[in-house]
């Protein structure tokens, strides 16, 4: 019997994965999704980065700077050039197509993201 070299051991690809993402610490997987925005008007699945539940997001709208922006627009034209009757100013913040949608976990109640409008 001749002496066999040891097979090159199965995990050793793991070794590599792992250890190429160790070497790149700023690899933070919160930064990376706040960047990519996978936030949206509807709910979506995910698992909360504060409490680890796997957890539809409950979303909630908010006014952002759109409406603002309309409002100033409609308000310029009602109260100026009495173009528009004053009172529709506000109706900006009534449509949820114009408003930013805030995501929260339902479980721990913490804030996970947001959908901008602008
Ligand atoms: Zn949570």
């Amino acid at each position: 019997m001749s002496s066999t070299t040891e097979p090159p051991p199965p995990y050793k690809i793991d070794e590599v994965e792992s250890n190429a993402t160790d070497s790149s610490p700023q690899n933070d997987s919160r930064y990376v999704m706040s960047r990519a925005s996978p936030y949206n008007t509807a709910p979506i699945e995910m698992d909360c980065p504060h409490c680890q539940n796997h957890i539809v997001s409950h979303i909630e709208h908010v006014a952002g700077v759109l409406p603002w922006i309309l409002f100033s627009i409609l308000a310029f034209l009602g109260l100026f050039l009495f173009i528009v009757p004053w009172c529709f100013c506000c109706v900006p913040f009534f449509l949820d197509q114009l408003l930013d949608v805030n995501h929260l976990c339902p479980a721990c109640k913490k804030f996970l993201g947001r959908f901008s409008r602008v």
